[in-house]
């Protein structure tokens, strides 16, 4: 049983197949729809969305879009996937590396107060498996300290904050609709910007720094005259994989339902082994879960519990490992980082996927609880 299934079925199927005999393969209509799509689903006004091939190249885009730079530096969670700590270093910034707090997971705002300088121009925060971060908290020390927050909602595409969706609030969002995450486009993503003069210069910056040429294009026309006004980037996302877009959205309230559905009854299995584990304070109504999280208590145990699962065909994943761990990173800048050691070694990612098939969650519940009771 794997970690990660995504749905492909029937209608995302044929939504690809009318894409690809429509013939129209670059970005078009059927890009702009899909971006419409995500505005309405996020209940955005005012804002809209800027979509992108991945979400690592949304998160660069933001970068370049605030003007980050060498001799610039940007506070990240050393807690979180490699993408964003590469989107800031292409720009050529430097990360510095922060704790993220014992309870969510996500950066800690009094650890990244500790850190800001005043070369600091960013901070990186991540809603960890779909629990929203502590944006108001670090959008008010980003105001302090006039600073911008680039929210890396990879995990939370449908998570809400008191009641708001993830990306209909804060700084600038970047989400991930790659092969495995809530939806997929088999790779993409999307930046949304509470600024819509930052529309033009998104579409600027995700094609070759040409200036008229998205309306057109949103209308299947080419303009053939146009002028290059910045240094740009190519990473619009097509036609086909936005039609595969189109269709998912129309399923992913289905998908979070169903996913919440799975962690509670996670939650509920293994609730008895709280000796062993601890739980994140999440009954999962506002919460759109990307992964289902074990965290043991004694991280020790770790690599005997995969050993164990695998065993019993079950596939585990490990989400994350520290950024200060990798050689590109190891001279970082950063502050101390015991969260960030201790929870590298506790975290145990179980198969969670929009559809499983019935008993297969009780299947790994009793794995789990078998491997403490032998
Ligand atoms: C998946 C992921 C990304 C990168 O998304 P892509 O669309 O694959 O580029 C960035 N950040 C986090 C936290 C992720 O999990």
């Amino acid at each position: 049983m794997p970690v990660y299934r995504p749905y492909l079925g029937a209608e995302v199927q044929q939504a690809a197949h009318r894409a690809l005999a429509a013939g129209w393969l670059g970005m078009g209509p059927l890009t702009r729809q899909f971006e419409e799509g995500i505005e309405s689903f996020l209940g955005l006004s005012g804002r809209r969305a800027v979509s992108t091939n991945s979400c690592t190249e949304a998160l660069h885009l933001a970068g370049q879009l605030i003007g980050l730079g060498p001799g610039d530096e940007v506070i990240c969670p050393a807690f979180t996937y490699v993408a964003g700590h590469q989107a800031i270093s292409r720009t050529g910034a430097d990360v510095v590396l922060c704790d993220v707090d014992d309870t969510g997971l996500g950066i800690d705002p009094a650890r990244v107060a500790e850190l800001v300088t005043e070369r600091t121009r960013a901070i990186l925060a991540v809603d960890y498996l779909g629990l929203p971060c502590r944006l108001d908290e670090l959008v008010e020390l980003a105001r302090r300290h006039d600073l911008r927050v680039i929210e890396d909602a990879a995990h939370a595409f449908g998570s809400r904050s008191d009641g708001r969706p993830i990306g209909s609030f804060g700084d600038i969002t970047c989400f991930s609709f790659g092969p495995v995450k809530m939806i997929t486009t088999l790779e993409g993503g999307a930046i949304i910007t509470p600024d819509p003069a930052d529309v033009q210069a998104l579409h600027e910056l995700r094609h070759l720094g040409i200036n008229a040429d998205t309306d057109a294009r949103y209308r299947s026309q080419r303009n053939w005259e146009f002028d290059v006004v910045r240094q740009g980037y190519r990473c619009h996302l097509g036609s086909v994989p936005a039609a595969i877009g189109i269709a998912q959205l129309d399923l992913v309230d289905e998908f979070i339902r169903n996913r919440q559905d799975y962690c509670r009854r996670y939650d509920d299995g293994l609730r008895d082994l709280g000796e062993h584990l601890t739980f994140f304070d999440t009954d999962w109504k506002d919460v759109a879960p990307y992964i289902y999280v074990l965290r043991l208590r004694d991280g020790s145990q770790r690599p005997a519990l995969i050993r164990h699962l695998a065993d019993q065909g079950i596939a585990t994943g490990i989400h994350f490992l520290g950024a200060h761990e990798f050689s590109f990173y190891a001279g970082s800048r950063r502050g101390p980082l015991p969260v960030t050691e201790a929870v590298t070694q506790q975290v145990l990612t179980l198969p969670l996927h929009p559809y499983m098939d019935d008993g297969v969650v009780d299947r790994v519940i009793r794995a789990v609880h078998a491997f403490w009771e032998a």
